[in-house]
């Protein structure tokens, strides 16, 4: 089972999410869909040379899947892109493997219940996936 606190994380960031709605003067955008769960999100980054100084994304889903971009989206800010892509790597190892839990992941360890849903891995990751796409200038992306 997930955590409580953990949870309450994921839950309060589905209702409530942070750096929702479009983002003005956008440098970097993507598309991503899940098509197992249905999820769908557009995310939109500002980037100064290679630190991304604003992430908004829009769209609709499962409660992971918008919990998980309202996380990322914070996590993200100052980030560079080669962080941001480190970032990514770190959390879909915690997603699916039992290595041990990298430590640098804050606030985004409250996924690594997700582990136990696999099912609901794609929902977690699909913000990310989309991130990668959005930094390698790829329209759109689909975890299928
Ligand atoms: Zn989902």
């Amino acid at each position: 089972m997930i955590d409580d606190l953990y949870q309450e994380i994921i839950l309060d960031h589905s209702k409530k999410p942070r750096n929702f709605g479009p983002l003005e003067n956008a440098s970097a955008h993507a598309e991503g869909f899940n098509p197992l769960c249905g999820d769908r999100l557009t995310l939109e980054l500002k980037l100064d040379g290679d630190t991304v100084q604003d992430a908004r994304f829009r769209g609709a889903g499962c409660a992971i899947s918008v919990a998980s971009a309202s996380l990322m989206t914070e996590a993200l800010k100052g980030k560079t892109r080669e962080q941001a892509e480190q970032m990514f790597q770190r959390f879909h190892q915690l997603l699916t493997t039992d290595a041990p839990q990298p430590e640098d992941l804050g606030k985004l360890a409250v996924f690594s219940g997700v582990r136990e849903y696999p099912m609901r891995v794609k929902c977690a990751t699909l913000a990310w996936h989309t991130l990668h796409a959005a930094l390698q200038n790829q329209e759109k992306v689909s975890t299928e």
